[in-house]
């Protein structure tokens, strides 16, 4: 008997029918004789549907109040969820986030899990229950209601494995794996065979900081932790063994260079122009970026001549009016000629731990890029990823390229 959490997104919790086929996936794991804790989002379209309302209200929604309307999308489905798993003769108890409770900080909205109490649901395990947990949300100190950040679900359920030991987190969605890349750009004959029975955890935390929204970044980061053992599979068909997230070095190392692609449409670049080429400067630009809780994620800076420089970074395109108003705000203390920038942007990343030992990858990129015509703005490395920032109207092409270029339709 092993202690299970299964999390099942949105898609997968879409409708009654697919709620009723969760729980039927639910008892299934029960009557082979494990304890379950599930872990669900929203049903699809809600949390975006509650934004869309919050803002109704307010151009910018308060980020408390925001996170009180968050909330209830997945307050419905563990509801639901329970109801339909007392149907099928399963006894079952559903709780928020504050019920558990799910302690978070205070950063509304995308807020971090300090500590999760597991005591409650360990006495349902005991007493035969199966503990239905709100994905996505948390409470903070003060006892406000917080949420995790969109995709937070995945984080919720790899936070609970954790605190309570589990043998194993499973993550349900809507395709049957982890692949080499978003299923949704690459069509899907191509992808057949690029499904990965195991990724190891340093490419899946890169494939999901660099955009692949199959698992939240957070929990990737999660279970490398607390060492979870994490696994992502398809609520919709039956059968698959998905893929398992690994810790140790893979003994197939020979195999694709490349192993994942990803993109991220979430960029806006800005640049400040001729500013004095001097120390300071970039502190003086990003001291200002990061005061104002803004991330930043590529930075280049150029070598400067007759005394000046260009500098230019980007941020989340949620960001980018603010840091622009705040660059043009410091342009004359910083000396700049000028101040742009450009929120139609996009980054595209391929990722492998086979890089550390292949050179020549980052050049078979910029030669693939540069065959389709396609201009890089900005480039970023690392030991197993290499970056570039590009117009977003390439983002579809740019990954379709990239994905035949390193021969990931046979990987
Ligand atoms: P859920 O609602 O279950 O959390 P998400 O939409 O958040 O589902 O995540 C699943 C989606 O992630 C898939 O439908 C797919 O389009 C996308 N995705 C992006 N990159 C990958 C990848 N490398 N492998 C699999 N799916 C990916
Ligand atoms: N419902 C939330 C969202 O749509 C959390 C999640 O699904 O993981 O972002
Ligand atoms: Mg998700």
């Amino acid at each position: 008997m092993a202690l299970i959490v299964q999390k099942y997104g949105g898609t997968s919790v879409g409708s009654p029918e697919r709620i009723k086929n969760v729980a039927k996936r639910v008892a299934k794991a029960r009557a082979e004789g494990h304890d379950v804790v599930v872990v669900v989002s929203a049903m699809s379209g809600e949390t975006n549907r509650l934004v869309a309302l919050a803002h109704e209200m307010q151009e910018f929604p308060d980020p408390r109040e925001l996170d009180v309307v968050l909330a209830t999308g997945e307050q419905v489905t563990i509801g639901l969820l329970a109801m339909a798993l007392k149907d099928i003769g399963v006894p079952a108890k559903s709780y928020t986030g504050w019920q558990v409770a799910v302690q978070t900080d205070d950063a509304h909205t995308k807020a971090r899990i300090d500590h999760i109490d597991g005591g409650k649901m360990r006495a349902d395990l005991k007493e035969g229950r199966v503990v239905i947990v709100a994905g996505f949300q948390g409470v903070t100190a003060g006892g406000d209601i917080s949420t995790l950040g969109r995709g937070g679900s995945d984080t919720s359920a790899v936070a609970l494995a954790a605190a309570l030991e589990a043998d194993e987190c499973q993550i349900y969605t809507d395709v049957d794996g982890v692949y080499t890349t978003d299923p949704r750009v690459v069509p899907l004959p191509a992808l057949l065979l690029a499904g990965m029975s195991t990724i190891s955890f340093e490419e899946m935390l890169e494939l999901a900081s660099l955009g692949s929204k199959v698992l939240q970044i957070r929990s990737v980061e999660f279970a490398g932790k607390y060492k979870v053992r994490l696994r992502v599979l398809s609520s919709l068909e039956d059968g698959g063994e998905g893929t398992l997230i690994t810790f140790e070095e893979d003994e197939n190392m020979e195999q694709a260079v490349v192993k994942g692609i990803a993109f991220d449409k979430n960029q806006a670049r800005i640049n400040v122009r001729g500013v004095s080429d001097k120390p300071g400067i970039a502190y003086q630009i990003l001291g200002s970026v990061a005061d104002a809780n803004i991330e930043v994620d590529m930075i280049i800076q150029n070598v400067g001549a007759q005394g000046t420089t260009d500098f230019s970074f980007t941020v989340p395109r949620g960001d980018y009016k603010q840091t622009l108003d705040l660059m043009n705000g410091l342009k004359d203390s910083l000396g700049a000629a000028e101040v742009n920038g450009d929120d139609t942007v996009c980054k595209v990343s391929i990722v492998g731990v086979g890089m550390r030992s292949h050179s020549g990858v980052a050049a078979q990129m910029f030669r693939a890029m540069a065959e389709e015509g396609i201009n890089i703005q900005m480039i970023s490395t690392s030991e197993i990823k290499v970056s570039v920032l590009i117009d977003e109207k390439y983002m579809e092409l740019a990954t379709r390229v990239l994905h035949k270029t390193f021969g990931l339709e046979q990987a």
